[in-house]
C-alpha cells in the first residue's frame, strides 16, 4: 500500500508537521497533492479533515492508520501553491496550516459550499446608545464575548454575523443570546452581487503613449516570457497606469492573465473604472470589503477563466489565476502590502516567488520607491525604468511651500492653519477650485485629559490613551476596541476640567466651518468611511457636489485624480518625522510627495502648503523639491551607518503572556539559546529582550527580542526550531511566541 503525507486541519502549533497515512485500495490513484481527505486522528481516532501534501517512498508502514475518505474531489492547491506554502512557513515562521489558509483563498474548497448566496445574515444594535452602554458594562465581566460584540456594533452600524465570529473567534451562540436579551437584532445585509457594474462603464481605448511610456512598455513586453523584476519609478501623474494597461493588453493577446496589486487605500472606484473601461468584464476585483458571496463570485469568474485581469489588494497576490503572464504592484512602497497577521507576509516577496515560478515579469511601480527596492534597482538586481515628467502636457508638478508654524505662534496665531494656507483656501473658494487638507492620523491625539491634575483616560487593557469620538460621545481604544463612556468629571481629582485635546480631523472640520461658514466641507476618515461603499460615495459627492474642501487622513493621499483640485494642505508634517520607527523619513517623504501629487492634475496650476514646526528638516526640503534621488542618497547613508534594511533583515521575536514574569523568563532563555547557536556562526546582532513600546495590550504583557541579520537558512532553522520546541513545553500554555520578519511597525 502506498503512503500519503498530510497536514491536519488543527491549528495547534504542536501539530505543525506532516502525518503519514496509508492509502486504502479503493482510493488508490484518486488522491493527489491538494486532495482534501478525512483521517482518524489522535487517541480517540477522531475523524479529522486533512490535506495531502506528498507521497513519501520510504516511510515506516507499521502502525500507520488508513485514510478514511476523500472529502473534496476538487484540489485545494496545486504543486506551485504548495511550494509557496513551504516558502511562507520558512520565511515568516508560520505553521503549515496558517500558510495554507492564506495561500488558498478563503471561500474556496470546502467552506465555499457552506456560504449562502442571497443575503448575508448580520446584526445591529436594537437599543439606544445609552442602553447599549448599560448592557456593555453589565456584560463586561460576566460575558466578555458579548461585551465585545456590543462594542463592535457600537463602532459599526451593522456587521455580518460571520464577520463578528471571525473577528472575535466566537460562536453563533453569543450572538443569539444577545439577541434573546433584546440588545441586538438580526439585520439582513443585502449582497451587492457584482462589485463593478460593467454595463455602465464607458469603454476606453489606449492613449497614444509618450516617448518615456513607450520605452517602458517596450522593455517590459520584450521580457514577457522571462522572470525579471522591474522598478518603474515615475513621478505622480507620469502615466504609470497607462503603462500597465498597455502591457496587460500584450499579455491578454498572448492568451495569458495578469494580477494587478494596489494598496487598500488606492483601490478607488476611479482606479477600478480605468481598468474596467479598458478590459470590461474581463476584470475581477478583490478587496477586503467584499461580502463572502461577492468574493466567491469573483473567485468563480477567475477560476472559470472569464476574468483574466485580477485587480486587488494584498491578498490578491494569491489569486488562483491560470496561465499567469504578468504581475504589477502599484505603489510598491506601501505598508499595506505587509500583512499584520500570521503569516505576516510581504506581498512583494510573494509576487516575486510567483513571477519566478511562472517565468514572467514583475513590475513594481511607485513615485517614491521603498529604499529597499531602489537599492536593489541600483545594484542591478532589479531593472530601473524612470518616468520623469507628467504624462499630460499641460499638467505640471505643483508649487510647494513649507510654512514655519513657530513663526505663526510667535505672531499670535494659535489656530491649526497658517495665514498663508487660509489665504490660499480663500483664493480657491473665490475661484471655485477644490482644496484637499491632509492630517496624518484619524483622531490624532484626540485623547481626554484632566487640565487640573493631568489624568489621561487610558485603555485598562492596553495602557494606551483612548481616542475620543465626538459624534457618539464615547472613547475607544484603537488597539483592542475597548469602548467606554466619555467622562465629565476626573476620576482622580473630581475636577470638571476634563476635556478632549488635540487636532483630529473632526476638530479641523469644526474650526474650518467657523472660519469659512459659506464653504462646503467634507471629511473622509475611518469614522466617516465605515459602511459599505461610503468611500466611493464620499468621492462621488466631492466631485458631483463641487465640495470646496475635503479633509482627510491617509485615505485622501493616494490615487485620487480630480482635475479641479488646485490646493493641497498638509497640516502637521512633523508628526510623521517623529515616529519611533527607522522608516519615519521614508514615510514622510512619500506622504508629502503623494499628497502634493493630488494637486494640479488638470489645466490649472497646483499649489501645496506644508505646515511644519521644523521646516529646516532636509526630508521636508527634499520632498518640497520632489527630489527622490537626493532623498535616497541621504537616507541610504543613514541606513548603512545604523545597519537597517536593506543592509540587514529585522526579526522581531515576540513573547506575550498574562503573566509578566513568565514572558520575561521565556524571552531571556530564548535569547540565550539564540546567542549560543548563532553568534560566531553568522553576522548577527541580538537586541533585548525588552518590553515592547506598547507593553501591555489586551491585558497581555509583551516582550520582544530584535534580531538584525541577513536572513538565511541557518538562522531560519535555529529560530523555527526554537519556536517549535517552545510549543512542546508546558510553558507554551501561557506564553505565546511568534516571529515576525521585517515588521512594518516595531511596537
Ligand atoms: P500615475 O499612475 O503615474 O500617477 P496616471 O496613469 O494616473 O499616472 O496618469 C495621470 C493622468 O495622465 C491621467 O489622467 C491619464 O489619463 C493621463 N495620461 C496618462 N498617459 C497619457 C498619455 N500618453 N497621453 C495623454 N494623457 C495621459
Ligand atoms: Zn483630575
Ligand atoms: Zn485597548
Amino acid at each position: 500500500m502506498s503512503i500519503a503525507s498530510v497536514i491536519i486541519n488543527k491549528s495547534a502549533r504542536a501539530l505543525d508537521r506532516f502525518f503519514d497515512y496509508l492509502i486504502p485500495e479503493n482510493l488508490e490513484g484518486k488522491i493527489q497533492i491538494g486532495t482534501t481527505v478525512s483521517v482518524p486522528f489522535g487517541k480517540g481516532n477522531q475523524i479529522t479533515e486533512a490535506y495531502v501534501v506528498g507521497f513519501p517512498q520510504s516511510a515506516q508502514v507499521e502502525n500507520l492508520k488508513e485514510i478514511i475518505d476523500i472529502l473534496d474531489p476538487v484540489l485545494l492547491f496545486d504543486e506551485k501553491q504548495f511550494a509557496l506554502i513551504e516558502f511562507m512557513k520558512r520565511r515568516y515562521f508560520s505553521t503549515y496550516l496558517a500558510a495554507l489558509k492564506t495561500v488558498v483563498p478563503y471561500g474556496l474548497g470546502l467552506s465555499a459550499k457552506r456560504v449562502s448566496d442571497k443575503v448575508l445574515k448580520g446584526s445591529t444594535l436594537a437599543v439606544s446608545n445609552a442602553e447599549a452602554f448599560d448592557a456593555l458594562e453589565a456584560a463586561r465581566d460576566k460575558a466578555p464575548v458579548q461585551a465585545r460584540i456590543i462594542e463592535l456594533l457600537m463602532q459599526n452600524e451593522f456587521l455580518a454575523n460571520a464577520d463578528i465570529q471571525m473577528i472575535l473567534g466566537c460562536t453563533a451562540a453569543s450572538i443569539k443570546s444577545l439577541e434573546k436579551k433584546g440588545i441586538i437584532e438580526p439585520y439582513d445585509i443585502e449582497i451587492f452581487r457584482n462589485p463593478v457594474d460593467y454595463n455602465h462603464i464607458e469603454k476606453t481605448t489606449p492613449l497614444s503613449p509618450t516617448k518615456a511610456q513607450q520605452a517602458a512598455i517596450n522593455r517590459i513586453t520584450e521580457t514577457i516570457n522571462a522572470f525579471k523584476v522591474f522598478l518603474l519609478h515615475g513621478v505622480t501623474g507620469s502615466g504609470k497606469t497607462e503603462v500597465f494597461l498597455q502591457c496587460i493588453d500584450t499579455v491578454l493577446e498572448l492568451g495569458k492573465t495578469a494580477i494587478v496589486l494596489v494598496p487598500e487605500i488606492s483601490l478607488t472606484p476611479q482606479m477600478i473604472q480605468r481598468f474596467a473601461g479598458r478590459f470590461g468584464s474581463r476584470i475581477a476585483v478583490l478587496h477586503s470589503h467584499l461580502s463572502m458571496g461577492e468574493r466567491n463570485d469573483e473567485y468563480k469568474r477567475i477560476r472559470s477563466g472569464e476574468a483574466r485581469v485580477v485587480i486587488g489588494v494584498r491578498s490578491a497576490v494569491f489569486a488562483p489565476v491560470e496561465n499567469l503572464g504578468l504581475i504589477v504592484m502599484d505603489e510598491e512602497h506601501e505598508n499595506s502590502y505587509k500583512s499584520q497577521n500570521a503569516p505576516a507576509y510581504h506581498a512583494r516577496e510573494i509576487a516575486a516567488v510567483r513571477a519566478k515560478q511562472n517565468n514572467i515579469p514583475l513590475v513594481l511601480a511607485s513615485a517614491t520607491p521603498s529604499v529597499e527596492s531602489y537599492y536593489k534597482a541600483l545594484s542591478g538586481k532589479y531593472e530601473l525604468i524612470t518616468l520623469k515628467k507628467r504624462a499630460k502636457e499641460e499638467a505640471n508638478l505643483p508649487n510647494v511651500s513649507v510654512v514655519d508654524m513657530r513663526l505663526e505662534l510667535m505672531d499670535g496665531n494659535r489656530s491649526l492653519f497658517s495665514r498663508q494656507l487660509l489665504e490660499e483656501i480663500q483664493v480657491n473658494l473665490n475661484e471655485k477650485h477644490q482644496t484637499i487638507l491632509f492630517l496624518n492620523r484619524r483622531g490624532f491625539s484626540t485623547f481626554i485629559s484632566c487640565r487640573s491634575c493631568g489624568y489621561v483616560v487610558k485603555c485598562p487593557r492596553c495602557n494606551i490613551a483612548m481616542t475620543y469620538h465626538k459624534n457618539k460621545d464615547f472613547l475607544t481604544c484603537h488597539y483592542c476596541g475597548y469602548t467606554q463612556r466619555s467622562l465629565t468629571t476626573c476620576p482622580d481629582c473630581n475636577s470638571q476640567y476634563i476635556k478632549h485635546f488635540g487636532t483630529g480631523t473632526q476638530k479641523v472640520e469644526e474650526e474650518l466651518k467657523t472660519l469659512f461658514p459659506e464653504a462646503k466641507i467634507l471629511r473622509m476618515d475611518m469614522d466617516t468611511v465605515s459602511a459599505k461603499n461610503s468611500h466611493q460615495q464620499i468621492l462621488e459627492q466631492f466631485e458631483k457636489d463641487k465640495i470646496d474642501i475635503l479633509i482627510g487622513t491617509q485615505m485622501v493621499t493616494k490615487g485620487l485624480d480630480f482635475e479641479n483640485v488646485t490646493l493641497v494642505g498638509v497640516l502637521a508634517a512633523d508628526m510623521m518625522l517623529n515616529l519611533d520607527d527607522y522608516r519615519a523619513n521614508e514615510k514622510t517623504f512619500d506622504l508629502i510627495t503623494q499628497v502634493c501629487g493630488r494637486a494640479g492634475r488638470g489645466v490649472h496650476a497646483g499649489r501645496a502648503i506644508i505646515q511644519s514646526y521644523a521646516p529646516e528638516n532636509s526630508v521636508l526640503s527634499l520632498a518640497k523639491a520632489q527630489n527622490y534621488e537626493a532623498f535616497y542618497e541621504e537616507e541610504i547613508q543613514l541606513r548603512k551607518g545604523l545597519v537597517y534594511p536593506p543592509y540587514c533583515d529585522l526579526l522581531a521575536v515576540m513573547f506575550s503572556s498574562y503573566n509578566d514574569a513568565a514572558a520575561t523568563n521565556c524571552a531571556k532563555r530564548m535569547a540565550e539559546r539564540i546567542k549560543k547557536d548563532l553568534i560566531g556562526t553568522v553576522p548577527i546582532e541580538i537586541l533585548g529582550p525588552s518590553p515592547c513600546s506598547f507593553y501591555k495590550i489586551n491585558n497581555k504583557y509583551r516582550k520582544r527580542i530584535l534580531i538584525k541579520c541577513k536572513l538565511n537558512d541557518t538562522i531560519m532553522n535555529v529560530l523555527s526550531s526554537c519556536v517549535s520546541e517552545h510549543y512542546k513545553t508546558k510553558e507554551s500554555q501561557f506564553v505565546n511566541v511568534s516571529v515576525e520578519t521585517n515588521p512594518v511597525h516595531i511596537l
